[in-house]
């Protein structure tokens, strides 16, 4: 395993909420990405694959997990990157990456990183040594990792470290995070929702994506009432703004709220869905929420110490 297991549940009383803390999963390098690994790069392992072929934005997180523990694991980690705002955040993944010795290609659409990805992959053996994995490890393998989130969460319910949750609130972006959870939720004794923060665009295509998904892990684990799945996972879009990693006032205010209770997030993912939690919490239309965090809290700057200074100038176009 690349995890350690089980994350723990911590109260934050003045904010009236419990936090899932998955981003310590690892110490190296934590957040959600680690639980999808666990199940990825078993499967890689066992087909005998030997480079990890895959697709981010440039600051990617998912990126960055793959290639810190998919190369832990003695895999060839090759991505296909496209353009991102340039925030402090992103350089220093970009960097990361490199440090980790991911091999890296700009691409300027998700199109354009497709063609990057199947060109990539034919290169050696005509693909036959390669496992590509999608956008933020968002496949039926990927969210079995958060099935397996949902069984630890249920255990901990059970030891009373926590009540049963009305609502977890958790970051969505490719979906495979969400769509796990509620999977791992139908199949057990917990009545828990879960609100999926999008973060990502467009609305219609996320929807689709995740509830397709979600569809096809419930039935990957054997689920066989596709009617337990109503109303499990629901999906707000109002903490997206302008789009992907464009940040929002709310999404500043709730990161300052956050960093008050010592918890660090970020502008892209999880401080828009903490803002998400807090407006659950306020409008109290759900009694026991859990925000569940996801991004790593682990310091990158062990691996900095390795990387380039700069991003190389074949990678520049990535910051817009
Ligand atoms: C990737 C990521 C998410 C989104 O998870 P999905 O499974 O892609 O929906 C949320 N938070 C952080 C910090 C992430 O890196």
């Amino acid at each position: 395993m690349i995890g350690a297991y089980p994350t723990p549940v911590e109260r934050i009383d003045e904010l009236g909420l419990w936090v899932k803390r998955d981003d310590l999963t690892n110490s190296v390098y934590g957040g959600n990405k680690v639980r999808k690994l666990e199940h990825l790069l078993a499967e890689a392992a066992r087909k005998k694959k030997k480079r990890i072929v895959t697709v981010g934005a440039a600051g990617s997180h998912h990126v960055l997990a793959t290639a810190i523990h998919g190369g832990r694991a003695g895999f060839a980690i090759e991505a296909a990157l496209v353009p991102q705002r340039r925030t402090e955040h992103v350089v220093q993944n970009l960097r990361a990456d490199l440090a980790a010795h991911a091999t890296l290609r700009a691409a300027r659409t998700y199109f354009g990183a497709a063609l990057s990805v199947v060109a990539q992959t034919v290169r050696h053996d005509w693909g036959r040594d390669a496992y590509l994995v999608p956008m933020g490890g968002s496949n039926v393998t990927g969210s079995l990792g958060y099935v397996d989130a949902a069984r630890e969460l249920e255990a901990q319910v059970a030891r009373g470290e926590l009540p049963e949750p009305d609502a977890i609130v958790v970051t969505l972006g490719s979906g495979g995070t969400a769509a796990g959870l509620a999977a791992g939720l139908a199949t057990s004794k917990l009545k828990t929702r879960v609100i999926g923060v999008v973060v990502a665009a467009p609305a219609w295509f996320v929807a689709f994506y995740t509830y397709r998904l979600l569809r096809r892990v419930y039935a990957r684990i054997g689920g066989r009432e596709p009617r337990a799945l109503r109303g499990r996972l629901e999906l707000v879009f109002d903490q997206l703004g302008a789009g992907y990693g464009e940040p929002t006032d709310a999404a500043r205010r709730a990161m300052e709220i956050a960093g008050a209770h010592d918890l660090r997030l970020d502008l892209t993912y999880t401080a828009k869905c903490f803002a998400g939690a807090l407006e659950c919490v306020h409008t109290a239309r759900f009694k026991n929420v859990l925000y569940w965090h996801t991004l790593s809290s682990a310091p990158l700057a062990p691996l900095l110490e390795s990387a380039p200074r700069d991003v190389p100038s074949a990678l520049a176009k990535l910051l817009r």
